[in-house]
């Protein structure tokens, strides 16, 4: 989601009201776009004298004032305030790093960070990291009330159920239509499938998802993938609803199908947004969902001190961005909230409309006022004095400066736009010279990279836990990869002493060997199954390694892989890199470079008689 509350959220050009662009968090495909605000644009506080139509014109370079590249101070040639900022970046060592997987910055594709001009964060669960068991848990009863409320569900919900955050996990995905939530592989075959909180029968989730006549993309209306975290509310609502219409207790449920009490779960989320009960709980109490980050600061200021230009880019509007960010930066609630963190940042976008931010390059862009909130039109992102505020000085400077400032002051804040605005604004000619991070593989990651070339960072939460269990299990996937290939070995026996047997001459002599050889195979599988499900519940007890499903990458990990260039536990882990870092992403390897890997061809059927080794074994699904 991106959190906008009761407020105004900018999609593609449109202001409207609702849940804006919180709707472009979910399902997969264009068809995010449509969901959320229904367009009433007269609730906007839009002032100044130009028509959205006369500001549709791609912004001239001619008009940026920020520094080139070359322009810029080189991180080598700082002055001595700035050095100071720099100092926690070399006070860690490659070997320290090392010790701490979990807080390392992992790579995909090479990048030079000498080669980026500006770095741009997300705010919610990028910057601002949510805590489940609180947020989701409110969000989620919230959603429940709205469902009883307003769509008529069974009051008894109200005490009957209950969230547990963490159930489900990023990147499975929701068939509406039937009911259940499938994880599957990079090929999209789906491993593990549930029915409500039951797990399907291995024939039924093959004949269902598996042999079908038709492949399947599983992104159609019918599908909502969980791409961010707060997906995972709606998520256990739904498998708590298609059990509870399950088991016939409830007769409003039996006149919906799965599809419509999933559709209806949405509308409740939205209706929570757009009636601010969720935003108003957040500034009323911003420690209590957001984790405090004494490192984001001094991170920050690194980052512009080192010479890069910092912006923020988010979906959330200016009023809820004004009090996450406040509460970040400064501690800041309530009536002591003031505008110094915008000094951290070059630009601030606010209800950006992302993916659409990407791909949409005549989308209005505003200007806001800090202060009343009030959206002012601009040329292109160059502020319009607006009638009534012809002594504003703010808006004078902002008419002799152009598109952006000066690289020094606060931020202006702008609401809208696509990236052509923004480019203008930092004054980089390539997407290629961006490096935006944020935590939604859709929305924050994959559009911009497929579309504008940006250089991509996915935040990934989970990969703290994903890796601590790596840690604990350290011997275990080699020895699994080993049981598996003597797995592979033996079913190829099978399958040779079965022909010898059915087309040789001494067919006789063939019968004890087969005998042999498949007990052996069947021994194989099952040591191999059972270990890998035993392996996999060691990261979750339902969905398994996040990064995985059975043996091979997940959907998940294969979208990470080939949409972020680097991948992160959190932000502050972009404090132990210099911002001259070269990242350099490891050899690619395919199957047949294992080929020369002599340990995977010592086989030695011995070890499946060996005590303790029963645990090795195919995937847990
Ligand atoms: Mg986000």
């Amino acid at each position: 989601m991106e959190i906008v509350g009761a407020c105004f959220a900018m999609r593609n050009g449109v202001v409207g009201v609702g849940v804006g662009a919180r709707a472009y968090a979910r399902g997969n495909g264009e068809q995010r776009k449509g969901r959320g605000g229904t367009g009433a644009t007269g609730a906007a506080k839009v002032s100044g004298i130009s028509g959205a139509g006369e500001s549709r014109k791609t912004p001239t370079r001619g008009k940026r004032m920020v520094p080139n590249a070359s322009e810029r101070t080189h991180v080598s040639n700082l002055s001595a305030a700035a050095t100071k900022e720099l100092k926690h970046w070399s006070t860690r060592t490659e070997a320290e790093r090392r010790d701490c997987a979990a807080t390392k910055i992992y790579c995909n594709r090479s990048l030079n960070m000498n080669r980026i001009d500006a770095i741009g964060f997300d705010m919610d669960y990028t910057l601002a990291m949510y805590k489940p068991e609180t947020f989701e848990t409110m969000s989620y009863n919230e959603t429940v009330k709205k469902l009883v409320s307003a769509y008529g569900y069974p009051k008894e919900l109200l005490e009957s159920f209950e969230f547990d955050p963490n159930y489900m996990v990023r990147g499975l995905i929701v068939d509406k239509k039937r009911g259940n939530v499938l994880k599957m592989d990079r090929h999209n075959y789906v491993k593990v499938a549930y029915h409500g909180f039951t797990p399907l029968e291995t024939e039924e989730r093959l004949k269902t998802y598996c042999e079908t006549s038709v492949r399947q993309s599983f992104s159609g209306a019918e599908y909502s993938a969980l791409d961010t975290l707060f997906s995972m509310g709606e998520a256990y609502l739904f498998s708590q609803l298609v059990e509870a219409k399950d088991s016939g207790v409830y007769p409003v449920l039996n006149r919906k199908d799965f599809m419509q009490m999933y559709d209806e779960i949405r509308a409740a989320v939205d209706l929570c947004h757009r009636d601010g009960s969720l935003k108003h709980a957040v500034a009323a109490n911003p420690e209590h969902f957001i984790t405090a980050d004494s490192d984001l600061v001094p991170l920050l200021k690194a980052l512009r001190a080192s010479g890069k230009q910092v912006f923020l880019l988010t979906n959330s509007l200016w009023d809820y961005t004004n009090v996450v960010m406040n509460y970040l930066i400064d501690g800041k609630i309530g009536a002591d909230k003031t505008l110094d963190w915008l000094n951290l940042f070059d630009v601030v976008l606010t209800g950006s409309g992302k993916p659409g931010f990407f791909a949409n390059d005549s989308a209005t862009i505003f200007e806001v006022d800090t202060v009343t909130g009030a959206l002012h039109n601009t040329d292109n992102g160059a502020p319009l004095t607006p009638i009534g505020s012809v002594s504003d000085v703010t808006h004078k400077e902002a008419l002799t400066s152009g598109l952006r400032a000066t690289g020094t002051g606060p931020a202006k804040v702008y609401q809208g736009g696509s990236y052509t605005h923004l480019h203008a604004m930092l004054g980089v000619e390539f997407g290629s010279r961006l490096l935006y991070v944020g935590d939604h593989i859709y929305g924050d990651i994959l559009r911009a990279k497929k579309q504008i070339d940006w250089r991509t960072m996915l935040v990934v939460p989970e990969l703290a836990h994903e890796i601590e269990c790596l840690q604990k299990n350290k011997e275990k996937p080699h020895a699994l990869r080993r049981l598996r290939t003597l797995r592979d070995s033996l079913d190829d026996q099978v399958a040779r002493h079965a022909w010898l047997a059915a087309n040789a001459d001494d067919s006789t002599s063939n019968a004890a060997e087969l005998a042999r050889a498949k007990e052996l195979a069947a021994t194989a599988r099952t040591a191999h199954r059972e270990g890998m499900r035993e392996y996999h519940k060691s990261f979750h007890y339902v969905w398994g390694q996040l990064m995985k499903a059975g043996s091979q990458n997940s959907r998940f990990a294969f979208q990470v892989e080939r949409y972020a260039c680097l991948y992160t536990s959190h932000v502050r882990n972009m404090w132990g890199y210099s911002p001259e870092k070269i990242f350099r992403a490891p050899a690619d390897m395919s199957p047949h470079d294992l080929e020369t890997d002599e340990d995977f061809h010592d086989f030695d059927p011995s070890v499946l008689k060996e005590p303790g080794r029963a645990e090795e074994g195919e995937h847990h699904g």
